[in-house]
């Protein structure tokens, strides 16, 4: 071996091939393939293939670069799922993510597609990628009821993955009201619930979403402290509560929309109330976690928004009389930062 040849650039021969894994997972997800060998024995490519509907030369090798991926174990009698994919990639695994990864298929590949153009521009390419790009972000989302569903599912799942994190970032006990603005399926607000049994949380959403919610809600306890409300955060007035929660909210927006939206928050906030934001916090230099920088392209791509750093999160509460901003770096898929009205 020479020694240019052992010094091969793993780092950028990973990346080059990045989006071929991701396709890998999408396409087996779409086909339900995870789905196929939830609690079924080792299962071979022919019979895979044969319900699924598809070619057995195509899907045995989908199959092996799933193994290869360790998505599936392949052994001589066949291929099964991981315990972790019988988690997370099963449609009603009990943290699936299923309902993000066809979102991730279905829009943000478009969308991604068209990133060169984003970045010359600097912005939204839902035109380029499904022909159309209404005023408002969301009408793209709500225009048909399946995007709505699919939109409202990819949201759900990472949600309740993160929830807990969330929720107990900080001790949130001595709050009784919550009102979670953009709450979307009210996934967080359901965590809250248990684990702060005297917190009652108003779930505050778009009426398309909040006429689509029943379908994600849990069986069990608590959840009659959960209520929802239908309104424009921007101009309709907002529910009273001690607490106001922005999950994945902020980074939709510029900062001249932040401002409108905190200045009425700010409006309705007694001192003492206070805002829990759940955000991919980004470090001040903004070099480092590039989960959370390729986040940010992911808003420029599709939103009016961008990941912001937890200076620029804290200045932001701070015009509209929020301080002693606390930031939790929960290091994972969402952070967490709390302020106080004074
Ligand atoms: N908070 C949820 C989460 O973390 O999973 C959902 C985040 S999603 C990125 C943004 C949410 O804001 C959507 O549910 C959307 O419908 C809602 N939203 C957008 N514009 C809104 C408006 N003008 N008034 C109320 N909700 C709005």
């Amino acid at each position: 071996v020479s020694e240019s040849a052992a010094k091969l650039p793993s780092k950028i021969l990973e990346l080059m091939d990045g989006f071929r894994a991701s396709k890998a997972l999408f396409v087996a997800s779409k086909l339900k393939i995870f789905d196929h060998l939830k609690d079924k024995g080792p299962l071979k490519a022919v019979d895979i293939a044969d319900e699924v509907g598809t070619s057995v030369c195509g899907t045995e090798r989908l199959l092996d670069a799933c193994a290869g991926l360790g998505l599936l174990e392949k052994t001589t009698q066949g291929y099964s799922n991981t315990d972790s994919t019988n988690t997370y990639l099963t449609s009603d695994g009990e943290y699936s993510l299923h309902g993000y990864v066809i979102h991730s298929n279905d829009h943000l590949w478009p969308l991604f597609t068209n990133l060169e153009s984003a970045v010359k521009e600097g912005t939204r390419q839902n035109h380029r990628a499904f022909g159309k790009k209404a005023e408002d972000l969301f009408k793209d989302y709500y225009h048909s009821q399946e995007v709505k569903q699919r939109f409202m599912a990819a949201m759900h799942s990472i949600a309740h993955l993160t929830a807990r994190d969330v929720a107990t970032a900080f001790d949130l006990s001595r709050f009784r009201s919550a009102c979670d603005l953009g709450g979307c399926t009210g996934a967080l607000a359901h965590e809250l619930v248990q684990i702060y049994p005297n917190l009652k949380v108003t779930v505050f959403d778009l009426p398309e979403v909040i006429a689509n919610t029943s379908y994600f809600q849990p069986s069990g306890q608590h959840t009659a402290q959960v209520t929802f409300v239908s309104g424009d955060f921007f101009k309709d007035n907002l529910p009273e509560a001690d607490l106001y929660i922005l999950s994945r909210v902020l980074h939709d927006w510029p900062d001249e929309k932040i401002h409108v939206l905190l200045s009425k928050v700010s409006a309705v906030c007694k001192p003492g109330c206070g805002i829990l934001l759940a955000e991919m916090v980004l470090d001040d230099e903004k070099k480092n976690r590039s989960t959370a920088l390729l986040q940010s392209l992911n808003m420029l791509v599709q939103t009016e928004g961008k990941e912001r750093s937890g200076s620029e999160y804290q200045a932001l509460l701070e015009q509209h009389g929020f301080t002693n901003v606390k930031i939790r770096m929960r290091g994972n898929l969402l952070d967490a930062i709390l302020c106080v009205k004074t």
